[in-house]
């Protein structure tokens, strides 16, 4: 069987054929991604409005990439998912309706995702099928948490989250604070293998013994290097930014890290998956991968490309659905943008 993936919950309009074998096995045939990103930089941050616009411009000629990628046409396509939640309201509105237009063309079922479990379900397209039992830790711009993965088919379970500031949203706030261009992840990561990790020492939020086992905090990291740069700026001195970039990539590469290797090892599982945009990150998967050898836990990271938003991800966690015999979506799916990550699908 054929499943097409539809995603547009924030600034990335993607397009993922996967196919299903009879055996359950999932083969990637295509991943096709336009992104707006360039659109929303000089705002450092997306733009709501600018974001929808691009979705609708790039979706067909996006759809039609993908079909050519993968060398099949619309008519072979048996089954269309598509994310409804989390995620910009306008953005998500046009995926959706790209979607119930497709599905009711070509009379085939219809399949409304979270997100954030197609996030999880990125991992498959590359290390097969997962355990009956992970730990997810989800990076992303939008979203940091710890998610108990049992079926992706329907069983996922939240046992952390951040209480304020995502990872990537930290990571695209202190680029602007020292002059990094936005998305700021990919210039921090860069610039920190040039500096020293320990040349300050920023704090590691939440991890006092009364504060929350897994929950994460990265606003104070965030205030704590806006005030260590104001401070040499006061005094007239130059701001060392490899230093500044490698100190605070330290401070939430240890906390991620030491966070889901604990819960991982609280929880008697053994297997940790890490996805969305911030699993791109060398030093966050370095750390992990030392972290877990040393805990005897077996780490899935997604290549970069599986880890920021696509296509693939939502056709490769309908294609779990369709192999798991899950009903379809009625053709008045709604979107979601506050939809929780225990709702697999709608
Ligand atoms: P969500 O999935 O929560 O709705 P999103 O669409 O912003 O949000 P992604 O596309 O998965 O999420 O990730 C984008 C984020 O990943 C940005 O904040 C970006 O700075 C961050 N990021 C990308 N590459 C890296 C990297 N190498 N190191 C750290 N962060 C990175
Ligand atoms: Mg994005
Ligand atoms: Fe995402």
């Amino acid at each position: 069987k054929i499943i097409l993936g539809i995603e547009s919950s924030c600034d990335e309009t993607g397009v993922g054929i996967v196919r299903l074998g009879s055996t359950g096995e999932i083969t990637l045939l295509a991943d096709q991604v336009a992104s707006s990103v360039d659109q929303h930089a000089r705002f450092g941050g997306v733009v709501p409005e600018v974001a929808s616009r691009a979705h609708l411009e790039a979706m067909v000629p996006t759809m039609d990439r993908a079909l050519d990628e993968a060398g099949i046409s619309l008519s072979n396509v048996d089954a269309i998912a598509v994310t409804c939640g989390p995620g910009l309201a306008g953005a998500l509105l046009v995926g959706v309706s790209a979607a119930k237009a497709y599905a009711a063309a070509l009379d085939v079922p219809l399949y409304g995702v979270n997100h954030l479990a197609g996030h999880v379900a990125a991992d498959t397209l590359q290390h097969g099928a997962l355990p009956s039992e992970c730990l997810a830790l989800l990076v992303s711009g939008g979203h940091t948490q710890l998610l108990k993965v049992e079926d992706l088919a329907g069983k996922i379970t939240e046992i952390g989250s951040t209480i304020d500031d995502a990872a990537g949203e930290a990571y695209d706030k202190v680029a602007r604070i020292i002059g990094l261009p936005y998305p700021g992840g990919p210039p921090i990561d860069k610039a920190a293998k040039q500096g020293d990790p320990n040349a300050i020492k920023f704090p590691r939020g939440l991890t006092g013994p009364r504060d929350p086992k897994f929950d994460f905090s990265f606003s104070g990291l965030k205030t704590a290097v806006a005030r260590w740069v104001e401070g040499q700026e006061a005094d007239g001195k130059p701001i060392p930014v490899d230093d500044v970039c490698a100190s605070f990539q330290e401070s939430v590469a240890d906390v991620l890290t030491a966070k889901a290797v604990r819960a991982a090892t609280e929880l008697g599982i053994g297997t940790l998956v890490i996805s969305g945009g911030v699993a791109a990150n060398s030093r966050l998967s370095g750390l992990a991968r030392e972290r877990c050898a040393q805990a005897g836990i077996e780490l899935r990271v997604p290549r970069p490309r599986l880890c920021t938003d696509n296509g693939a991800m939502i056709a490769a966690l309908g294609a779990h659905l369709v192999a798991a015999g899950v009903r379809p979506s009625s053709l008045e799916l709604p979107t979601d943008p506050g939809l929780p990550v225990d709702t697999v699908y709608v």
